[in-house]
């Protein structure tokens, strides 16, 4: 088993083997991966050394204080946060060889085919079809997706598609791997509150996927849908930050830089959310100490609803600290950023990203129902179409 030394050396081999001052940024992350130092947790070969997870803080921290270049989070959230861990758990030696690498040095973005117009908190009512070509045996794709964040960047996205509408509702659903690049593919801009479009629509028509893009067994993509979906909320309302970093580290610095501003009463409030926010963050690496031990559980949805909550919360008190400046919006230019940073900009384009954390990834009405359920145990909400065919459901 490879322990603390051991990754600490081979840091060290990384190092000096590829300098970070004088080796390109991707030719570096391409030798991290290679060296196992991606995701210690993953198998030898697949960016890792089958260390435990916990020892990934201590290699990234060590790299970061050597001036290496890191593989940029905020532009291929999607593929490291969702497509990466159901890659790893439900995809085929070959899937796995293919896709991890340049998903995790960054050459290759990844987004996410799930939510369509009508299939958002009900996602297994989807109705994009996959049809299998009985002549090739590959599938051919058609119907609409929406909401998709990074689709205008993405090279690869991870797609739940209706094989079989005999079937009720979660039973016939396939998971695939789908070409961003295909001529069916059609991304459309979907501008947002804060006037950028982060997100789009998404036509497919008659899509080509081979069969060996598919993630699991036909028909059971509703499991490994699963997978991405715990792991979206973990990604999501459970990334490391340090002590007063994120959003509350915005408003302390308005408090601490701004004195004139300062009130009794938003004093106050400061020191609540500031420990709300220290609360969450620790909470948020006991988490991630969970995980060790295996996928995450339904606590990543009371993570990411508490996330979401403290977001708005501080987001909307940096806007009230700041009085008339709070009301001044930088830019509301139409743009198609490439990035994903809700603490980024001034505080307008926080306090209004912020809206969108309690309904990406699960609304918080959602998330509270999971966390009733299966935190809880109490009675489940009623579900009248579980065993109805999906063709007969009322749309
Ligand atoms: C910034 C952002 C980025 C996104 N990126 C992506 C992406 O990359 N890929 C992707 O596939 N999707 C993405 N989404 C879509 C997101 O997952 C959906 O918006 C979300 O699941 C809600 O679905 P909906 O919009 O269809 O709303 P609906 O499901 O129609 O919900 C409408 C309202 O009804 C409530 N509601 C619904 N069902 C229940 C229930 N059972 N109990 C109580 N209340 C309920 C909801 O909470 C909500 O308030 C993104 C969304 C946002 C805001």
């Amino acid at each position: 088993m490879t322990d603390a030394a051991d990754l600490r050396a081979r840091v060290r081999d990384l190092l000096a083997a590829h300098p970070p001052a004088t080796t390109g940024r991707t030719d570096f992350l391409r030798a991290r991966f290679d060296a196992g130092l991606a995701w210690v947790h993953h198998p030898a070969g697949l960016g890792g050394l089958d260390a435990p997870r916990s020892l990934q803080a201590a290699v990234d921290a060590g790299l970061a204080a050597a001036g290496a270049p890191d593989n940029d989070p905020g532009r291929i959230g999607i593929g490291l946060g969702m497509a990466a861990p159901t890659l790893l758990a439900h995809g085929s030696d070959e899937v796995r060889a293919r896709f991890l690498k340049p998903l995790w040095t960054g050459e290759e973005v990844w987004c996410q085919l799930f939510s369509e117009p009508g299939a958002g908190s009900d996602l297994a009512a989807l109705g994009t079809r996959a049809v299998r070509d009985a002549a090739t045996g590959d599938w051919i794709v058609d119907g609409q997706k929406v909401w998709t964040s990074s689709a205008h960047t993405a090279r690869w996205a991870i797609l739940l598609a209706r094989t079989d509408p005999d079937l009720p509702k979660h039973r016939g659903i396939t998971y695939f791997v789908c070409d961003m690049t295909d001529p069916g593919v059609e991304v459309r801009p979907l501008r947002q509150l804060t006037g950028e479009a982060e997100f789009n629509e998404v036509f497919l028509t008659g899509v080509r996927i081979p069969d060996a893009h598919r993630l699991g067994a036909v028909g059971d993509g509703w499991r490994v849908a699963r997978t991405t979906l715990m792991n979206e909320r973990v990604s999501i309302g459970g990334a490391r930050i340090p002590r007063e970093g994120g959003m509350i580290g915005r408003a302390a610095a308005v408090w601490r830089d701004r004195p004139e501003l300062r009130t009794h009463a938003l004093h106050r409030r400061l020191l609540d959310l500031w420990v709300d926010s220290e609360v969450a963050r620790l909470t948020g690496e006991r988490l991630r100490q969970q995980l060790a031990a295996g996928e995450p559980g339904p606590e990543g949805s009371a993570m990411k609803l508490g996330f979401a909550r403290l977001h708005q919360a501080v987001s909307g008190l940096e806007v009230e600290l700041l009085a008339d400046d709070g009301l001044l919006y930088g830019d509301w230019t139409m743009t198609r950023p490439e990035r994903v940073d809700f603490t980024g900009r001034d505080a307008g384009y926080r306090y209004l990203r912020a809206k969108g954390n309690s309904i990406e990834g699960g609304t918080s009405e959602v998330l509270l129902n999971i966390v009733a359920e299966r935190v809880l145990g109490l009675p489940p909400e009623p579900r009248d179409d579980k065993d109805v065919p999906w063709k007969d459901l009322a749309r």
